[in-house]
């Protein structure tokens, strides 16, 4: 029998979601490559939804064998234990990767991803996402996250979103209900957003254009986009920003294994090549040590941390 699924909840589970969903169900699936830090264990019972049934097959039996869940985007905002999930992996597939174009408003699925929203908004001559030019995670994240950059967030342009909770029920929340704040909206725990709704305005092909190439060079010139990594490891602290806090605290090129605190943007983790998650784990903790001793700011991660870290103390 597999390692992963000697747990009788989760062999169960398997086993109930490879009959309701073939072909869509993998157990013991490596996810450190669907991650951009790549890193990270395998999930014991890895799942793609490309439908709502789908979906609500799903949630139905991660709630019925009370087994720890994740929805997955593109990765680029989570440090996944090297133990994995031993619960439930899953993505949103077909159904959620459409777009619709309504006027100057644009209906999205939760798994587009940011990257492809801003070529196709320019080509409609449509402004709003310039903002969101490199970074490289889907819809239904960024909306959860509140992702922003150069004085632009996506909880400025999002109107209406459509949710499915750990319940099962299919519901839908106004911009004013989900209180948008710097990198957190506010949604029932365990909500997997399915569409939003973003209002925005018609400009010209140059200004929009213009934006980006603009946001683009900055990040080029400020990141290390050469090697794996997952963006700001560390949320900024209020009128401060965490990459210079890392930096005064003399952290600049620190390294754990093969993870490093990268040389040209100190709130950037980089994989030199063999790093493990265990790495990067240490690393955070070493750093937001390291920061408090020299400002007494405590740090708090921007990224999602998954899974039993109790192995790394026993390294
Ligand atoms: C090079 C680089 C640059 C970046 N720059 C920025 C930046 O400028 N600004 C910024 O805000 N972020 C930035 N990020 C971080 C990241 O891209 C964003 O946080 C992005 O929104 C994460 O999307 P994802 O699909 O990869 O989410 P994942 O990493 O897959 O997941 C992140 C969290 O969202 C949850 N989640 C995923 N999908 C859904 C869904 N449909 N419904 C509910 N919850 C969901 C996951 O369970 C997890 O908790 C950067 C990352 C990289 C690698």
């Amino acid at each position: 029998m597999n390692t992963r699924l000697k747990d009788r909840s989760l062999s169960r589970a398997y086993e109930r979601l490879s009959r309701l969903m073939p072909n869509k169900v993998v157990a013991d699936k490596p996810l450190a490559k669907f991650t951009t830090l790549r890193v990270g264990g395998p999930a014991a019972i890895y799942a793609v939804a490309d439908t709502l049934s789908e979906l609500r097959l799903l949630t139905e039996t991660i709630t019925d064998y009370d087994l720890p869940a994740l929805i997955l985007g593109r990765g680029s905002n989570v440090l996944i234990s090297d133990e994995g999930v031993q619960g439930v992996v899953f993505q949103l597939g077909t159904d959620f990767n459409q777009v619709v174009v309504d006027n100057t408003d644009i209906r999205a699925g939760g798994a587009v991803t940011l990257t492809s929203l801003v070529q196709t908004t320019a080509r409609l001559q449509l402004s709003g996402l310039a903002f969101a030019v490199g970074i490289p995670g889907t819809l239904g994240a960024a909306v959860v996250l509140n992702a922003g950059a150069h004085g632009g967030e996506i909880g400025h342009v999002v109107k209406r979103i459509t949710y499915y909770t750990r319940a099962c029920q299919l519901r839908t929340a106004g911009a004013e209900q989900l209180s948008f704040a710097y990198r957190r909206c506010r949604l029932p725990a365990g909500s997997v957003v399915l569409e939003a709704q973003l209002g925005l305005t018609a400009a010209s092909a140059e200004v929009i254009k213009s934006q980006m190439e603009t946001n683009w060079r900055r990040r080029k010139t400020s990141q290390p986009l050469d090697l794996p990594n997952a963006g700001s490891m560390f949320k900024n602290p209020e009128g401060d920003h965490a990459g210079r806090l890392i930096e005064a605290a003399g952290c600049k090129g620190r390294q754990a294994g093969g993870a490093r605190v990268s040389d040209k943007h100190a709130n950037f983790f980089v994989n030199t090549g063999a790093a493990t998650a265990a790495d990067f784990y240490e690393l955070m903790q070493g750093v937001t040590a390291a920061v408090k001793k020299a400002s007494g700011v405590e740090l708090e991660p921007e990224i999602k941390i998954v899974g039993d870290w109790s192995y790394v103390a026993q390294r």
